[in-house]
C-alpha cells in the first residue's frame, strides 16, 4: 500500500492568502501546505480521504489517473470544498462513489444541491454515489477490510479509517478508550497537530505526542499542520524518533 500526503496544512494552507509570517514566505517546500487530504493505492485500486478546496491541484502534481472513490472525515469546507472536481474522473470512469456519515451526505447534498438535481440537472456537473459510512461497521474496498474509527473534533463528530496496519485521523480534539483500542498494532498513524498553543477543536501538539505515545504505532506522521506551528526543519529536531512532521508530496509504502 501507497500513501501519498496531497496535503498536510490547517483550514488556510500555507502559505495563507497576504501574509507576511515567516513559514508563510519559506522558500522550503515542506513548508507549503496544502488543504489536508491523502492518497492511498494499492494493486489496481486507488482512494482518496477527503476532498478539499485543492483536490484539482493535488491530482494534477500527484499525476493521479483514476480513483476508485472518496472517503470523508467530515464536512467541514477544508475537506470537502473540492467536490466539483471530480469531473474529469466522472468523464473517464463515471459516478464517482463517496463513503460518509450519514450526516456528511446530507449536508453535502445541501451545500452541493446541483450535483444530486434529478430534474434538467446540468450535462457536465459531477455525479456521485452515496455509501453510507456507521460505526463498529468495517466496510471492504479493493478486498480490504477498512474500519472506522469515531472520534470528536470540539462537538463534531469525525471518522477515521485504518487500514491493515495503517490509520489516518485527522481533526481530532477526544476520542474513546473503545475508539483508540481499535488503533493497536499500527505500522504507521496518521494524526493531527495543530500547533503548540491548545486549540477547542484540534490536538495541538502535545496532544498528538501523548496520543501516539499511548497508541504506540511503529511511526507516527502529524498532519492539519498551521503556519504557527513554525518551519518544518525546526519541529521535525523536536519530535521523538519514531515522529515525523508529514509534508506534502510525502510517499510512503506499507
Ligand atoms: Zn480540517
Amino acid at each position: 500500500m501507497i500513501v501519498n500526503f496531497l496535503g498536510t496544512g490547517t483550514s488556510q494552507g500555507i502559505p495563507i492568502i497576504g501574509s507576511d509570517h515567516p513559514v508563510c514566505l519559506s522558500s522550503d517546500s515542506k513548508d507549503k501546505r496544502l488543504r489536508v487530504s491523502i492518497w492511498i493505492r494499492w494493486d489496481d485500486y486507488s482512494y482518496v480521504i477527503d476532498c478539499g478546496p485543492d483536490f484539482r491541484q493535488q491530482m494534477l502534481r500527484a499525476n493521479c489517473k483514476k480513483v476508485d472513490g472518496i472517503l470523508f472525515t467530515h464536512e467541514h469546507a477544508d475537506h470537502t470544498a473540492g467536490i466539483d472536481d471530480i469531473r474529469p474522473f466522472n468523464f473517464r470512469q463515471g459516478e464517482m462513489p463517496i463513503y460518509a456519515h450519514p450526516r456528511v451526505i446530507e449536508n453535502i447534498k445541501s451545500r452541493f444541491a446541483y450535483i444530486f438535481q434529478t430534474e434538467n440537472k446540468y450535462p457536465g456537473a459531477p455525479s456521485v454515489r452515496t455509501i453510507e459510512i456507521a460505526n463498529n461497521h468495517p466496510f471492504e474496498l479493493g478486498h480490504k477490510s477498512i474500519i472506522p474509527i469515531d472520534a470528536l473534533h470540539g462537538d463534531l463528530q469525525v471518522f477515521g479509517f485504518r487500514i491493515d496496519r495503517f490509520a489516518y485521523l485527522t481533526d481530532v480534539k477526544s476520542i474513546e478508550e473503545s475508539e483508540i483500542a481499535k488503533l493497536n498494532d499500527l505500522d504507521v498513524l496518521v494524526i493531527n497537530a495543530l500547533r503548540e498553543e491548545p486549540h477547542f477543536s484540534h490536538f495541538n501538539l502535545q496532544d498528538a505526542l501523548d496520543f501516539i505515545a499511548l497508541v504506540k504505532p511503529k511511526k507516527a506522521y502529524l498532519t492539519h499542520i498551521s503556519h504557527i506551528m513554525g518551519f518544518h526543519e525546526e519541529v521535525q529536531k523536536k519530535l521523538p524518533e519514531n515522529v515525523f512532521l508529514a509534508y506534502d508530496n510525502l510517499e510512503i509504502t506499507l
